[in-house]
């Protein structure tokens, strides 16, 4: 354990460097730009320490271009002897920059002890701390039983499809050539996340007839519909939703209940008109919801919920006509604590930090979904370094000590599954 951990102390500034690396090409998703870079940034490092490397790209899924390719990328590095196959997955895409950054969010600067930019945290420093872990253990036991696999990822931010969906589709990711998982997404560096909630994004629509603004009595507004549609969710469904606790150890405590985020309204005339608006009895009203539901709740009663409720309205309200579409729909997952994976990243963090591990759950989806659901892979982790809070914000940064932790805790945790003791 003090040989591995020296060994990682030593790749402080390889940890930092590889970070900066990945972090100064902006592969912003979306329009999920300068994926092969990314990829081929990890292929070649991992190439020339002895792994096979492959590139998969994702034909055919949602954003694939010749432009902006949806490129993956898998490294596998067989042992002598056989035994497990740990992979690490990390997610190569970032979201968009967004406002209010004091320092250029691809340069990779470091201030204080921290690599500030888009994408350090969420989540190119923890793909580099996987890497750092993994060329450590091979260099002080290349004789390790198992497979390695490290994983670069696209469209984590966009669902996945064209990342770790379809690597699963593709046969990645499963039994018998993988065993145990672990996503370095930023959950803090002394937690460990089992999984997430479920989601559900639907539209309603309301609908009316249009007239002129000057006699809306000779028309039906279709806002006026939707306005009581959103009374009735301020009545009724968000008291119903915050009833709802869920036995999930979900961070933070705000997301231990069931929740709904109205994203977007709109209704009437287009927003993108100069001058005055005509005057216009709307004839349409659409908003979208975003609702995280919990492994306690069945998702078709969270659809029910919602349909309920129009539907009582319809027989209240007069001429109440609306649409209800599914627009996407992801169920909750959780890793068993009793799971290999589990234990042993949690004694890990015992052994680095001297803390006991804490176990969490996401508020949000991430790539664990398709490990579970496609892959029929059940122990799957997310454990990396950075701060939860700071993805996707303004000058996102990870620290560079907890590039180092927890790397020592990878390298401990997956020493120890491939010897066997998971
Ligand atoms: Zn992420």
């Amino acid at each position: 354990m003090d040989a591995l951990f020296a060994r990682i102390d030593s790749k402080r500034e390889d940890v930092t460097a590889l970070t900066q690396a990945l972090v100064r090409i902006p592969s912003i998703n979306p329009p999920g730009a300068l994926y092969t870079d990314c990829a081929e940034l990890l292929g070649r490092r991992l190439q020339a320490r002895g792994f096979e490397v492959r590139y998969e790209r994702a034909r055919g899924t949602p954003g694939d271009s010749d432009q902006f390719p949806r490129t993956n990328v898998i490294a596998r590095r067989e042992g002598r002897r056989a035994g497990p196959c740990v992979h690490f997955n990390g997610h190569i895409d970032v979201v968009e920059v967004g406002n209010g950054w004091t320092v250029d969010p691809f340069a990779a600067e470091i201030i204080d002890g921290r690599i500030y930019g888009r994408g350090t945290c969420d989540m190119k420093g923890g793909i580099a701390a996987a890497v750092i872990a993994v060329e450590s253990l091979l260099e002080l036991d290349p004789d390790l039983p198992g497979a390695i696999e490290i994983s670069g990822t696209a469209d984590e931010e966009s669902g996945g499809y064209g990342g770790v969906a379809y690597l699963c589709e593709q046969g990645y990711l499963r039994k018998p050539y993988v065993d145990h998982v672990i996503i370095p997404e930023p959950l803090n560096k002394d937690r460990v996340c089992l999984g997430h909630r479920g989601v559900w994004w639907a539209q309603i629509e309301t609908f009316g007839r249009v007239a002129h603004g000057s006699m809306p009595f000779l028309g039906d507004s279709a806002i006026r519909h939707m306005s009581e549609v959103l009374r009735r969710f301020e009545d009724e469904l968000y008291p119903l939703l915050a009833s709802k606790r869920t036995a999930m150890p979900v961070v933070p405590e705000g997301a231990r209940q069931s929740t709904m985020n109205i994203n977007s309204l709109h209704g009437g005339q287009s927003e993108a008109f100069d001058g005055l608006p005509a005057p216009m009895v709307a004839d349409s009203c659409r908003a979208i919801i975003d609702r995280r539901f919990l492994i306690e709740e069945p998702l078709e009663q969270v659809k029910d919920e919602v349909r309920a409720l129009l539907e009582r309205i319809a027989s209240e309200r007069a001429s109440f006509r609306y649409a209800l579409t599914d627009l996407f729909e992801v169920q909750p997952t959780l890793t068993e604590a009793s799971a290999p994976v589990v234990t042993e990243v949690s004694r890990a963090v015992q052994d680095v930090l001297g803390v006991e591990a804490q176990h969490v759950v996401s508020p949000g989806t991430y790539d664990q979904k398709h490990i579970d659901r496609i892959g029929r892979l059940q122990d799957c982790i997310a454990y990396g370094p950075g701060i939860l809070d700071l993805a996707h914000q303004a000058d996102e940064y990870v620290a560079i000590d907890d590039l180092v932790d927890s790397a020592k805790v990878m390298a401990l945790a997956a020493l120890r599954l491939l010897r066997g003791h998971g």
